[in-house]
């Protein structure tokens, strides 16, 4: 069917309504490449900045399997039962969707699926991580503007996503399992050190003891890192999304530490530097696409790696004939 399309300011009096399919064609328009879509989601974007409401950003990120959409349901269902809204969202720069389940995806979260104030929406789709991510962070945007205090941004914890969306969030929960033997093989320090809090999924039944195991393995590697930033000593809990056993935990871990870093100023100095960042990236990934979008520059630089590869131009020099020209003949 036809759509007719809105203004953008008929498209944030929609979000702040709280208007979910509006909300929905403006992430949408977010999503786009299209230049007039942009032109437009942008004007958007900034018109919904003042309209925020209070929010805690919460990532969730964990390997295939661990129990993501699962604890998803489950957390989800919890913090909709003290009121206010939520939105899921999601970073999955993969280009092969098809390998695993679509992040975000409804069918995975079937309770909150149908629960009228939970808005979930699948990552945008694949791109460069940068692009991604920053959709994913303009989306947060709109959200809060259309009154959704909660947000979750789930990734698949395979590793450079994480950044990602640790620089979008105020906690950053990493689900894990009870293995065999060692835990803590296998998993990216550089992604235990953002945590603020680590959760080990599936405590239930005959897996209860391996979990407090982990736990404690957990708690000890924990020491042995500088201490965080925000001055928060990261927790490490167990829990069942599956049999819903120790979510109100897990949740009362993230209330005191938002108290904890709302109190401590941390909480505003942090999602200052989040907006520092957002921008910087933005303005990297435009020129890096204006620059190697060029088809001049495309040309050029065929040309030139050839020379570089026959060894008839040294890289630095082809790479700063390239940029000459960028710089004296492109607009
Ligand atoms: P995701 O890939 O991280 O989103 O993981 P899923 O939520 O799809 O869960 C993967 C599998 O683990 C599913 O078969 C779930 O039913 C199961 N699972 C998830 N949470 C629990 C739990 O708390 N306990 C148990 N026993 N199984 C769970």
């Amino acid at each position: 069917a036809h759509r007719r399309t809105f203004t953008a300011a008929e498209y944030v009096e929609g979000i702040v309504k709280g208007d979910t399919s509006i909300l929905s064609q403006a992430v949408t328009l977010v999503e786009s490449s299209r230049y007039e879509h942009q032109a437009i989601a942008q004007e958007v974007i900034e018109k919904c900045l003042p309209h925020a409401c209070d929010s805690v950003r919460v990532g969730i990120t964990g390997v295939p399997g661990a129990g993501k959409s699962t604890s998803i349901d489950a957390f989800g269902l919890h913090v909709l039962k003290r009121g206010g809204k939520l939105a899921v969202l999601a970073i999955d720069p993969s280009s092969e969707r098809s390998k695993g389940s679509i992040l975000g995806d409804k069918t995975r979260m079937e309770k909150l699926a149908i629960h009228p104030n939970a808005f979930i929406r699948p990552s945008p789709s694949a791109g460069s991580l940068g692009g991604v991510a920053r959709k994913t962070r303009e989306t947060i945007v709109l959200c809060e503007a259309a009154g959704y205090n909660n947000i979750f941004v789930e990734t698949v914890g395979v590793g450079q996503s994480e950044t990602a969306v640790h620089s979008m969030v105020d906690f950053f929960l990493l689900i894990q399992l009870a293995g065999t033997g060692d835990e803590l093989q296998g998993i990216k320090r550089g992604i235990m050190e953002m945590a603020d809090g680590i959760v080990i999924n599936k405590a239930d039944g005959s897996n209860i003891e391996k979990a407090k195991l982990a736990q404690a393995q957990f708690r000890n590697a924990l020491h042995l890192f500088p201490p965080t930033p925000s001055g928060w000593t990261p927790q490490v809990l167990t829990y069942s999304g599956y049999y819903e056993i120790g979510i109100a935990e897990v949740w009362e871990m993230i209330d005191n530490y938002v108290a904890f870093v709302k109190k401590n100023g941390y909480f505003d100095y942090k999602r200052q530097e989040q907006a520092k960042y957002w921008m910087f990236e933005t303005i990297n990934e435009q020129l890096r696409d204006h620059f190697y979008r060029n088809p001049q520059i495309e040309k050029m630089l065929e040309e030139k790696q050839a020379r570089v590869l026959n060894n008839e131009q040294s890289s630095f020099m082809a790479a700063k004939d390239v940029l000459d020209y960028y710089f004296n003949h492109i607009k």
